[in-house]
């Protein structure tokens, strides 16, 4: 098929696959209804052309779904051959409008509708199975056959035989004949849950598929060995398992079974059958898989003790109601929460309700499913928020004495983490994007050059963590296979702790996958294991002088870890209530760590210090249906969500009126160009295709998340506080993080279209309106907005970086590395007489900034936005800080108030006070 240049290759094509899909039935339809309405022979032919072209758009990836299938598809070609109007509306009407809805996965009436339609038997479901569709979910199986799509049909139709009654899922068949249409339907169709693959189907696609077939072959690589028998099955498979690894594969073959299924190759498979076996082993293998990933084990549990009847002598009087339903004065809590939620509370750990602090039944599993879906060798749930998850983490792997080489703009609950523990904080920078009043991320080369400059100091063996924001707030991806593997070749046994809070839903989506911390532990474990590997690194090493950590090159250099010597030691937390479907407070800790028998003990007791031992039993019910619902639709879920982002940036900096005031930044803008070395520009058309975007989130050191966009509203003369309060007032729209000249808009997976025209809507509404004002006010208000402008876009506070800890708090103040005591400072101030107030506005700052003596800050100050701490306790205030805070117009700042001032350590009380590592 000949499409356009431009149209070919676009990102939409197959990230959107499933959207674009149904834009296009909407255009079938349209054009349908209107073919049907033509007045005249000419206009009816013109309008039969139009709908065969559009019918054409739709045929090209149809047979990536079960739903309508080939019968009914072949139905409507037939009646636009036919030149038959009514009857093809008809059937497109239908057809869309269950797409649409998503209730052909409901309703077997619209299945049975087409088949009417075609008048021929009723063949989709025995009519003792009338109706429970409703209540099954649906899913789709993807066949990969060798056979000719004439036996497709009877294929299915073998299929549908075999459901039973008490099937507790429902499914429908989607035959594909080549290894390219199998990869392209597991990308399109979100409702595929399991494939078969039958050895002996080709590679190529019969259908004409240009552009998508250019993308497949940068996930999808045949290489020479797919000629061998069976070969490509194996590798589809393989492939289909980076993909989606949630996806259950089966394989039907010829060869020895055993022997494959005792294979590497075979790991990704679930199942391996001989060719002749009874099919309906296959069928319930399926139901089986699924079953695995519904099983909520703690949720099933939960709901099954709501409905004893139980009498309880515990604690909790609101356990079953008991204190609510009868009360006169609270009934209206009862009434709000429901029954559900009371009968489901309790203080007992007895029921198979089991112990979060002790898991040894459904928690246990929940956590097992976790780790799986995860694809995490350990999880543990978290019922007070990542705020406590990096606490149980950061204590689990610090002593007192280690050194965290740490983003200094990470999350609050890290800096506590380090007084807690005791571990001595080396701050590294994140590139600043002053323009935003933003900071990005901690570029590879600061933390090299950290690890170096304690190789030199000789204290590198003190080094035990890498902890960084993956991705940030405002959607910085780090790189973490690139940054684990040089940091390994420095220090091979580190520990990093990537604080992925934002970022749990990453696992699901294929793109996004690969940023993540699990992902990039994946990637490298099974990178040292390879054979491949250990030549890469045997050539390289030979020709390798040992590190020399005061040779400027150092940091330049590109080494690699020793294959012998690399420890994979990953953890990783979630808000998995920010982006998933999990109550507030739910979080996830997730480990893959050689070494973790080494840390299972420690962990043991920071989870014990940190976690209720009455913990919220809804908050690990949902946890656990978080991670069903991920396992089952994450696929689909990410992807649309990616999508509607995508769209949004394109129709606001696309928008003739909306772009002039305001604008996306972009990853040119968000991302400086050093750090992105494929140069890519922009998402959304026309500027990268899905190639472009794959090889620069594979390559580049740092990425911009699509889904978090930051909406510039400098330019329309709001400051970002200001516009944050307008949409929410106005036009009932909620965001939650806001800059100086932004704000912070997130896609998530629950957006719809709607949303995004509701913002869209918005925008269009302000612009028009400052067009309107400037149109009437004439240039005094044109000159007063340009000015209002300026001053949030251009005239912005520097960001202050981290000074240094006062001598007080080192133990080599001279080092070129800057790890300091943060804990002594910390509880020096819970002695008042250690302390002292300083105005912000008073002259005295100015005369100690400039002849001393120095001011040390006695707590952490941090500021909302951007919500680090702008000063720890024990660091040494400078200049450029109390500017900073001279400019800050915020109205929350944690650890500062106005009418006192800054809170100093006196120096009396640090004078002559030396700092050694036993502290
Ligand atoms: C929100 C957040 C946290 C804290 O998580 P909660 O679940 O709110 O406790 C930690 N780190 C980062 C990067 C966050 O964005």
């Amino acid at each position: 098929m000949n499409r356009p240049k431009e149209e070919q290759n676009r990102l939409s094509t197959v990230l959107a696959a499933s959207s674009a899909r149904n834009d296009h039935w909407r255009q079938l339809h349209a054009a349908a209804a209107s073919w049907a309405l033509a007045d005249s022979d000419e206009k009816g032919r013109a309008r039969r052309t139009e709908c065969a072209r559009l019918m054409a758009d739709v045929l090209r990836i149809e047979h990536c779904w079960a739903y309508p299938g080939r019968r009914l598809l072949g139905a409507m070609t037939d009646a636009l051959e036919h030149q038959e109007p009514a009857t093809f509306t008809r059937l497109v009407q239908r057809v869309s409008g269950a797409l649409l809805s998503g209730d052909f996965r409901r309703d077997e009436q619209i299945w049975e509708a087409a088949a009417e339609v075609e008048g021929r038997a009723l063949d989709v479901l025995p009519p003792d199975l009338g109706g429970p569709m409703a209540r099954r979910p649906y899913f789709e199986v993807l066949v990969v056959t060798p056979s000719a799509p004439a036996e497709w049909t009877r294929s299915r139709d073998e299929i549908v035989r075999m459901r039973r009654v008490d099937d507790a899922f429902q499914y429908e068949v989607v035959h594909v004949g080549s290894f390219e249409d199998a990869a392209l339907a597991a990308m399109v169709n979100g409702d595929l849950q399991a494939v078969v693959l039958i050895d002996g189907f080709g590679y190529a696609s019969p259908h004409a598929l240009p552009d998508l077939k250019e993308f497949l072959s940068r996930f999808f690589t045949p290489e020479e060995d797919s000629v061998k028998p069976g070969a490509l099955s194996t590798r589809l498979a393989d492939a289909l398992h980076k993909l989606r690894p949630e996806l259950d594969l089966y394989m039907l073959t010829d060869r020895s079974p055993e022997l494959l299924a005792g294979s590497d190759e075979a790991a990704p498979l679930r199942r391996v059958f001989h060719h002749i076996e009874e099919p309906m082993e296959l069928h319930l293998a399926i139901l089986d898989g699924i079953k695995d990933r519904y099983e909520t084990p703690y949720f099933d549990n939960l709901k099954k003790y709501a409905q004893r009847p139980i009498g309880t002598f515990h604690a909790l009087p609101i356990a079953r109601g008991k204190s609510v339903f009868p009360s006169n004065w609270i009934r209206d809590m009862g009434q709000f929460y429901g029954t559900n939620i009371l009968f489901a509370e309790s203080s007992a750990t007895t029921g198979g309700l089991d112990s979060l602090l002790e898991p040894t039944g459904t928690i246990k599993r929940a956590q097992e499913a976790v780790a799986r879906a995860f694809g995490a060798k350990r999880a543990y749930l978290g019922t007070n928020g990542t705020s406590t998850s990096n606490k149980i983490v950061v204590q689990a792997v610090c002593k007192p004495g280690d050194i965290v080489i740490v983003d200094r703009n990470c999350h609050k609950s890290h800096h506590y983490g380090f007084v807690l523990s005791g571990a001595q904080p080396y701050y590294v920078e994140a590139f600043p994007l002053t323009e935003y009043s933003m900071y990005g991320a901690v570029p590879l080369r600061t933390i090299k050059q950290a690890l170096l400059n304690c190789m030199a100091e000789g204290t590198l063996d003190r080094v035990k963590v890498i902890d960084m924001t993956n991705c940030t707030f405002d959607g910085h991806m780090y790189n973490p296979r690139r940054v684990m593997e040089e940091c390994l070749a420095i220090k091979p046994d580190l520990i990093f702790l990537w604080d992925e809070a934002w970022f749990g839903f990453a696992r699901f989506s294929p793109l996004h996958r690969r940023r993540t911390a699990m992902g990039a532990a994946d990637a490298l474990s099974r990178r040292y294991r390879s054979a491949a590997y250990r030549k890469e690194y045997e050539a390289w090493a030979a020709a390798q002088k040992p590190i020399d950590p005061k040779d400027p090159g150092a940091v330049d250099a590109k080494r690699l870890p020793d294959p012998d010597k690399v420890r994979i030691r990953v953890y990783q937390t979630n808000s998995t209530h920010k982006s998933m479907s999990a109550f507030r407070q739910g979080s996830m800790m997730l480990v893959w760590d050689d070494d973790f028998h080494h840390v299972e003990g420690p962990f043991e007791e920071a989870f014990f210090a940190h976690t209720s031992t009455s913990p919220n039993l809804q908050l690990i019910a949902s946890l656990d249906l978080a991670r069903r619902q991920m396992e089952l639709e994450g696929y689909s879920l990410t992807m649309r969500m990616t999508d509607l982002a995508v769209r949004l940036r394109h129709a606001i900096n696309g928008h003739p009126l909306i772009s002039k005031y305001f604008r996306v930044a972009s990853p040119e803008e968000m991302i400086p160009a050093e750090f992105r070395s494929s140069g890519i520009k922009d998402y959304g058309e026309p500027h990268a295709s899905w190639v472009e975007i794959v090889r620069s989130w594979d390559e580049d050191e740092f990425a911009l998340d699509p889904t978090r966009l930051t909406l510039i509203c400098g330019a329309a003369g709001f400051d970002g506080t200001q516009f944050k309060g307008l949409l929410a007032e106005r036009f009932d729209i909620q965001i939650n993080k806001t800059s100086r000249n932004s704000v912070l808009v997130q896609t998530n997976i629950n957006n719809t279209h709607s949303d995004a025209a509701l913002l869209i809507k918005a925008l269009a509404d302000l612009s028009r309106e400052i067009e309107e004002r400037l149109a009437q006010d004439g240039p005094r208000a044109r000159d007063a907005l340009a000015a209002r402008a300026k001053s949030l876009m251009t005239d912005v506070p520097d960001l202050p970086n981290f000074s240094c800890f006062h001598e007080a708090f080192r133990e080599n103040s001279k080092a070129a590395s800057n790890e300091g005591h943060m804990r002594p400072a910390f509880f020096m101030a819970y002695d008042e007489s250690n302390c002292e107030f300083v105005r912000l506005a008073s002259e005295e700052i100015d005369k100690r900034l400039k002849d001393g003596p120095e001011m040390v800050s006695a707590n952490f100050v941090i500021p909302y936005p951007p919500g680090f701490p702008i000063m720890v306790p024990g660091q040494v205030i400078t200049e450029d800080t109390i500017t900073f805070m001279r400019k800050l117009d915020v109205k929350e700042i944690h650890g500062y108030h106005a009418a006192q001032g800054l809170k100093l350590i006196k120096p009396s009380v640090l004078a002559g006070r030396k700092a050694t590592s036993d502290q």
